[in-house]
């Protein structure tokens, strides 16, 4: 491919919900204009235009579960609803003038790296560019995932996954089956339990349940902070502080969660009095280990008579029946997987082709690792918003968000102090390095000691996706780029060796 043919950038952002946006805000905020952003989906909002679930909304507090440099003093509620941050994140792609950028229809379906030319070609539903850079900001909880139950064929119902809600079928006295129990199977039980006229809840694993300080903000409180708009970020700074404070006890002290399990215990009770069902909805782990979840109406929800909670997992369908690994069946006429999504093999993974022509999938296959959460050994010059290793038990995303965008501006400030074709790799001891260190902090977390099986876990039980640290640690260990952890690459024609007609290798030794 040569340049005249094509369209070159000097950015491509991949996905357009907070981290594709943020990242183009950034982009614009240092002087880079000439980047695009690619969305596979007709609108922007990845996860909040994807989940539109009857009860969807965040578990984050609202004045936390958005952008520093954006905030909202409008929130309607503690705990805003899908529609609110949807449109929220419509207003940002508007305020920030980032619509000229995006290209919707335009789902990635392969990356590969010219090692020659040292940039990405990248294949979209909308066509074909290249570009220097590449922010990959396709979201953990993007691509659904839903389990292969054997005679799911046979089903003559209607089946849909929670993040691929199907608003034209009508639920309304129909039997049907809620598989899962993760957040948003807990937001959407009490959401549709009285419309329906039967609900049969298959949990594999209970979760633990904690009251949710939800409640309309008043229109005094929003005057306030529409007028002082300082108060926004002090009720901000607020939440994250708590919370920030809160990480001690996932990451070194588990055994100290044991009193929030009493006021777990205690939300239950106060709804559930059948000692049956009780036991049914009590874990056997700690608490935390899983995502903590938030709710005042999934246990009054689970109480009611229209409800059944089988306590074991769905094991196989036959026709209109469901079949648990116990052996309890249930007629029904709908199935609603709340099962999740690829987080730990996530699909992108396979449309990336780096330096050695071996996919980002394949590299990952003994498990996802990436430098500081951001560059992964042999794909040059790409970075992942949300890598591995990133996740928070207990926070809002749009922290790590931020702290990953602060390198990405940092990384763009390197390639241009070192100048001409260039790009940055990560050594793989310095990404060895780094995953060592946090799969060592890992090991006392909550996550890790907790008891449980989790999402957070991969296929052979390692945690690839949550930060075992607070906000404020990666916040330092992603303001600047260690040119040191990386080996600089430039174009042949520009590197030492060809310019001095020593042989052809274009690495150059970095500042290590
Ligand atoms: C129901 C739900 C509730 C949540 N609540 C919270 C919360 O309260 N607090 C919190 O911190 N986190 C929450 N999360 C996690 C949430 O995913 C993150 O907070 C955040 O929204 C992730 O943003 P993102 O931009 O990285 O990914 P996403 O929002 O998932 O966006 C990814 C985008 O990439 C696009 N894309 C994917 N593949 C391709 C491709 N090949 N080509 C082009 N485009 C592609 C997708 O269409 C999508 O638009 C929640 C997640 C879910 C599912």
């Amino acid at each position: 491919m040569t340049e005249r043919e094509h369209e070159h950038v000097r950015v491509a952002v991949i996905g357009s919900g907070f981290g594709g946006l943020g990242a183009a805000v950034r982009l614009r905020r240092e002087g880079v204009t000439d980047f695009v952003v690619l969305e596979r989906a007709d609108a922007v909002g990845g996860t909040w235009r994807d989940n539109s679930y009857p009860g969807c909304a965040c578990d984050v507090p609202s004045h936390l579960y958005s952008f520093s440099f954006a905030p909202n003093p409008h929130w309607p509620r503690t705990f805003s609803g899908q529609g609110r941050i949807r449109e929220y994140l419509e207003h940002v792609a508007d305020v920030f003038r980032l619509r000229p950028h995006i290209r919707l229809n335009s789902e990635v379906q392969e990356l590969r790296w010219d090692d020659e030319r040292l940039w990405w070609e990248i294949d979209t539903a909308s066509g074909t560019l290249t570009a220097d850079v590449v922010v990959s900001a396709t979201g953990p909880l993007s691509d659904p995932k839903t389990p292969d139950i054997p005679g799911i064929d046979t089903f003559p119902g209607k089946v849909f996954h929670s993040a691929r809600w199907d608003h034209d079928y009508d639920l309304r006295g129909k039997r049907v089956a809620m598989i899962g129990t993760g957040a948003s199977a807990i937001q959407i039980v009490p959401a549709i339990q009285k419309e329906v006229g039967k609900l049969t809840l298959f949990q594999r694993t209970p979760p633990w349940v904690m009251p949710r300080a939800d409640r309309a903000i008043s229109k005094a409180e929003r005057w306030v902070h529409r007028r002082l708009p300082f108060t926004t970020q002090a009720r901000r700074g607020l939440l994250w502080g708590i919370r920030e404070l809160q990480v001690q006890a996932f990451t070194k002290r588990p055994n100290e969660l044991g009193l929030v399990e009493q006021l777990a215990k205690r939300n239950m009770y106060r709804a559930i009095k059948d000692p049956a069902l009780r036991a049914k909805l009590t874990p056997d782990y700690r608490i935390g280990c899983k995502r903590i979840l938030l709710s005042n109406t999934y246990y009054p929800a689970l109480a009611q008579p229209n409800v059944d909670v089988v306590a074991s997992g769905l094991s196989e369908i036959r026709g209109n029946t469901l079949v648990a690994a116990d052996g309890t069946e249930a007629e029904v006429d709908a199935i609603v997987f709340g099962t999740g999504f690829h987080v730990t093999d996530m699909p992108i993974a396979q449309r990336v082709i780096g330096a050695d022509g071996v996919s980002l999938a394949e590299s990952w296959k003994g498990g996802m690792a990436a430098l500081r959460g951001a560059t992964a050994a042999g794909f040059p010059n790409f970075m992942t918003v949300i890598g591995p290793n990133t996740g928070l038990g207990n926070s809002s995303m749009i922290l790590m968000i931020e702290a990953q965008l602060n390198y990405l501006a940092d990384y763009l400030r390197q390639l241009n102090v070192l100048g001409g074709r260039v790009a940055l790799t990560p050594r793989a001891s310095a990404v060895a390095g780094w995953n060592n260190r946090v799969q060592d902090r890992m090991k006392r977390t909550v996550w890790n000691t907790g008891g449980c099986n989790s999402w957070y876990l991969d296929e052979n039980g390692v945690n690839t996706t949550v930060w075992p640290g607070t906000t404020t640690e990666f916040r330092q260990a992603t303001r600047h780029v260690d040119v040191g952890e990386y080996e600089v690459v430039r174009a042949p024609a520009e590197s030492p060796e060809a310019r001095t007609g020593k042989g052809s290798k274009n690495k150059e030794a970095s500042a290590a």
